[in-house]
């Protein structure tokens, strides 16, 4: 599904240039959730969001599902990542002028889908998170945990290969993460869809299949659960 080559990136803002990933090598496969864990400033997000076709690398490649996304021109790539990835992200990111079902809809009206059947599919979604009763409700007038499950409706409305969460517990309390995590990993296996998710919270990465662990841009170690359930027993 993913496969990532020597992947470097250096940002040049500033006076001195910060590389903040080292010749990344991965493969991940489809339907597999992955943790990216480490501590702030390893490079979790940058990985992230080259893999999501948000920023460019520097050097190396990345293949998703078959399309190495350093071959698209800028429009194409704009438009892979609207249908193949969806992105669940801290702050939530939702927009606050619109309410949670217009949110959701949000991915499906920028890929040209009616409004009416946007609207029927984000209800939908909305559902399948727990919210049909906050629909017609803002952001502002929503909790932290109701905002990131508008988001992760938003993140798979459009039934994209690959999620990118990039610490979407960081910003709730752990009872409310705890069930932000449960709904992702069961939307996970339920849609089989990629999830790739950033956290430094060690709970959380357990939950994934696979968990990698970064240190100053360059993967220090892989565990994947079987591995470390046999090194125990
Ligand atoms: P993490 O998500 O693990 O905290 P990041 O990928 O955000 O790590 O950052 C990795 C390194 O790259 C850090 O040293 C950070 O300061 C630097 N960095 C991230 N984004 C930028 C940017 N847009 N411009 C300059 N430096 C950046
Ligand atoms: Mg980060």
């Amino acid at each position: 599904m993913l496969e990532i080559r020597q992947l470097s990136k250096v940002y040049e803002a500033g006076e001195t240039p910060v590389q903040a990933l080292r010749e990344v090598d991965l493969t991940i496969e489809r339907g597999e959730f992955v943790a990216i864990v480490g501590p702030s400033g390893c490079g979790k997000t940058t990985l992230l969001q080259i893999c999501g076709g948000m920023e460019h690398p520097t050097a190396g490649s990345v293949l998703v599902g078959g399309t190495e996304l350093q071959r698209l021109d800028d429009r194409s790539l704009t438009r892979w990542r609207r249908r193949q990835v969806g992105f669940v992200f801290q702050f939530f990111n939702l927009l606050p002028t619109l309410v949670a079902w217009e949110n959701v809809a949000l991915p499906l009206l920028l890929d040209g889908v009616g409004s009416a059947s946007a609207r029927r599919v984000a209800d939908e979604m909305l559902n399948q998170v727990g919210l049909s009763h906050r629909a017609n409700h803002l952001p502002q007038q929503m909790s932290g945990g109701e905002m990131q499950r508008v988001a992760i409706a938003r993140a798979l409305v459009h039934q994209p290969a690959l999620i990118i969460a990039d610490e979407p517990t960081g910003n709730l309390d752990s009872a409310n993460g705890a069930r932000i995590l449960e709904l992702l990993s069961t939307l996970q296996k339920d849609l089989q869809v990629t999830l790739m998710l950033a956290t430094h919270a060690e709970e959380i990465a357990s939950a994934a299949e696979s968990v990698i662990h970064l240190r100053d841009g360059k993967v220090e170690r892989r565990d994947r659960h079987q591995d470390t359930f046999q090194s125990r027993h």
